[in-house]
């Protein structure tokens, strides 16, 4: 089993990139935004309250979005790996992803870094804000989740680097540009399906 994190700040390119990682590579993706905003769709108790924080552009809490990806990963023990995006988001929901992969006999084997500079990640979101229908998308809105980001999710990548596991990567490139680097750093431990 190979379980890869894309890590990065809101617009760096994890929801992209997993798409193609994951055709490339046959892992199941598991992104708690996406899984949070079908909670929201279907207006369930969870979503109801998930949604409170995300139209703020704040985190969720954590055991929240920890209880959710521990059923996720139980729904596919046949998975070749698992990608997760935007998720973990905070160093309390990386230790508890540690622990529960330890307990299912497995790890974290790569975390992949995107960066790109705060100008462009506000470009690309608000442009995608146009069609994305997402109410976080929004100028005042995008702001906070960056702030978010810098206090609380940034320290993760300190966590996985202290493992050994973090790669960083520049994510202002083409988006083929960016695959390329991305796939040179997977291969190393998983070979295309
Ligand atoms: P994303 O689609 O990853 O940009 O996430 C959209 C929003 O969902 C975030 O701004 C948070 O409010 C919430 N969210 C997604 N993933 C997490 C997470 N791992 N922890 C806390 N909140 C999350």
């Amino acid at each position: 089993m190979f379980n890869l994190i894309l890590f990065g700040p809101p617009g760096s390119g994890k929801g992209t990139q997993s798409e193609n990682i994951l055709k490339a590579y046959k892992l199941v993706h598991i992104s708690t935004g996406d899984l949070l905003r079908d909670e929201v769709g279907r207006g369930t108790p969870l979503g109801k309250e998930a949604k409170k924080y995300m139209d703020q552009g704040f985190l969720v809490p954590d055991e929240v979005v920890i209880g959710m990806i521990s059923s996720k990963i139980d729904e596919r023990p046949d998975a070749r790996g698992f990608i997760f995006d935007g998720f973990p988001r905070t160093k309390a929901q990386a230790e508890a992803l540690d622990k529960l992969l330890e307990f299912k006999n497995t790890q974290i084997h790569l975390v992949l870094s995107l960066e790109v500079p705060e100008a462009e990640l506000i470009t690309r979101l608000v442009k995608r804000g146009e069609t994305s229908g997402r109410s976080d998308d929004n100028e005042e809105v995008i702001t906070k989740r960056i702030k978010e980001y810098y206090a609380k999710t940034e320290a993760v990548a300190g966590h996985y680097d202290a493992q050994g596991k973090l790669e960083r990567m520049k994510g202002d490139n083409s988006i083929e540009d960016t695959f390329r680097q991305l796939t040179k750093e997977i291969d190393k431990y998983l070979l295309p399906a």
